[in-house]
């Protein structure tokens, strides 16, 4: 008898135990889920682009080779410091971008193309692959940095894009750095105008395109990020100037969702370059990540795969993307792709030629 009076309280706090962990054991609800996959830190990493052309090794000077090292090392480290310190994956591929964007090395931002008026209008998209939020703004011409504005649009409003004036309304309200047209100006992209205009005259590259649409000079400046965090989360985003001497008015696939831009967390984060139509028209991004969700191709056979739909449409230029797991992948049918990525376990990658 003493002895049970003895053991009784220790047989209390034991049953207390074991209904605890019974509760504990209950089904997950999508919130347990969801933070259990929150609290696993994951590997983290950023993938890059400067976009896709003809960059061969022999046109290539010293000094133009180092400009873009350095300036892509710059970005890719600038995006991994906010992963390294448990930023998300959105701020890493937004700032990223903003390093390239005020480059005039790449055509985004300070470095956009012109269109055939002499103008500039620009394009950027990003996306959340948690949520599947998305903010773009096409065709505005005064705005520094396009993808902060893509950025509002998306945090601040219902909508997934806005285009010309009204994105620059919009994002006036928001603190947006506006430029004059002056800021845009670089006599390189003036000269690539020029050649492009003149070309037009004669005959362009493509055999199937009337005389007075796209100048296709193989080279495409457009940057992209993608990032996974230390949560597991993808963002994706991806900024230019389109196309030398497009059409007033043309907007090309990197502020459309899904063709330029693609972020999902079940798959994989795309960004891409290259001539827009055909990006649109196979709806490159998320064609990639459908690959991967319903024919369970790994992310380089479903870039290839894409990549290939696109060329044997007439169109170049590539993708970089990397899925959930932090695998990184990139393809692209032209020369050259200014490329990079730094990774969690250590590996740093830059490379611009083909493989
Ligand atoms: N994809 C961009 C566009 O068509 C061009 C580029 O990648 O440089 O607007």
């Amino acid at each position: 008898m003493k002895a049970i009076k003895l053991f009784l309280p220790f047989l209390i706090l034991l049953v207390f135990i074991s209904c605890k962990k019974d509760q504990n054991a209950e089904p997950e609800t999508q919130n347990s889920k969801l933070e259990n996959s929150e609290s696993t830190e994951k590997h983290f990493a950023i993938v890059i682009h400067g976009g896709a052309g003809t960059i061969k090794k022999e046109n290539m000077t010293a000094e133009q080779e180092k400009a873009y090292t350095e300036k892509l090392q710059e970005a890719i480290n600038t995006g991994y410091a906010i992963l390294e310190n448990g930023g998300s994956s959105l701020e890493a591929v937004q700032k990223t971008i903003n390093i390239m964007e005020d480059s005039p090395l790449f055509n985004a931002g300070k470095g956009a193309v012109f269109n055939s008026n002499g103008k500039n209008e620009l394009d950027a998209s990003i996306m959340d692959g948690k949520s599947l939020n998305s903010g773009a703004v096409a065709g505005v011409q005064q705005i520094k940095n396009p993808i902060n504005a893509a950025r509002i649009v998306m945090d601040s409003t219902r909508h997934v894009m806005l285009s010309g004036k009204g994105a620059e309304d919009f994002a006036k309200q928001y603190g947006i750095t506006f430029v004059d047209d002056r800021y845009f100006f670089t006599e390189k992209r003036m000269q690539q105008l020029q050649k492009a205009q003149g070309k037009n005259k004669v005959q362009l590259d493509h055999a199937n395109i009337e005389n007075d649409e796209l100048v296709d000079d193989h080279k495409y400046g457009t940057v992209g990020a993608v990032a996974i965090d230390k949560n597991g989360n993808i963002a994706a985003a991806t900024s230019t100037g389109g196309m030398t001497n497009k059409k007033y008015g043309r907007i090309g696939d990197s502020p459309i969702i899904g063709a330029g831009t693609y972020a999902n967390n079940k798959t994989c984060g795309v960004s891409a370059t290259g001539t827009g139509e055909y990006f649109i028209r196979t709806v490159a991004a998320h064609e990639t990540s459908s690959l991967m969700l319903y024919k369970n191709l790994s992310l380089k056979a479903s870039l290839d795969n894409v990549v290939q739909q696109i060329g044997d449409l007439g169109g170049d230029g590539g993708m970089v993307a990397l899925d959930k797991d932090a695998n990184i992948a990139w393809s692209f049918n032209t020369e050259g792709m200014y490329r990079g990525y730094k990774k969690s376990n250590g590996e740093n990658v830059l490379k611009f030629y083909e493989e």
